[in-house]
Order: C-alpha cells, then structure tokens, then sequence
C-alpha cells in the first residue's frame, strides 16, 4: 500500500477515501455535526474509513441603510384571500402585516 500525503485527503471538497484517494461528490445529507464521525465506505476499494464535516464559515456583511435611518424596501412576502398581508424589508428582514390593506 502507498502512503498517501494527508494532506491530499483533508479539507476536500469532495469525500475522499484516505486509502485510494477516490473522491465522490458530498451533498446535505452528507454533512455532519462539526467534528463529529461518519463512517464512509468506499465504494472504489470498499474500505472502510471515517469523515468528518469541517464547516468553513464565512461572514458576508451587507450595508443597510434601513437601519440606519433610511427606508426600508418592502417587499409582499405572504398575501392570504382573508385579506392578511406580510411585507418583508429585503435589506432589514423586518416584517409590516397588513390585514385589509390597514397595518396592524
Ligand atoms: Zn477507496
Ligand atoms: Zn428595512
């Protein structure tokens, strides 16, 4: 067996077997608790080997003038036939309910 550098197997995008470094293609139900094992086997070699999820998190921050004394931008985000209306700030995510076209 060669050894492979860990380095090829770690932080992937894709769940690679550690023993024959073939990849498949993670999706959601592949994710799991941060740090936490699950047990995978290849479906190349049949080998039997461990993963864990590591979530990359990144911050995306926005400006938002609508918390900073400028208007929101409302949007309908639920409209019933019994006349309920919910706008949603786009840029807040602040909510305005309307019940026969009167706020409530
Ligand atoms: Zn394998
Ligand atoms: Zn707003």
């Amino acid at each position: 067996m060669t050894e492979h550098d860990e380095y090829d197997y770690t932080y992937q995008k894709k769940i690679t077997c550690p023993y024959c470094l073939h990849e498949r293609e993670g999706d959601c139900d592949d994710y799991g608790e941060q740090d936490s094992d699950i047990q995978e086997e290849c479906q190349e070699c049949g080998k039997a080997f461990i993963y864990t999820t590591d979530y990359d998190v990144t911050f995306c921050s926005r400006r938002v003038p609508c918390l900073n004394g400028g208007t929101c931008e409302w949007r309908t985000s639920y409209e019933s036939n019994l006349g309920h209306k919910i706008e949603t700030c786009r840029m807040c995510g602040k909510e305005q309910r309307f019940l026969n076209g009167e706020r409530v």
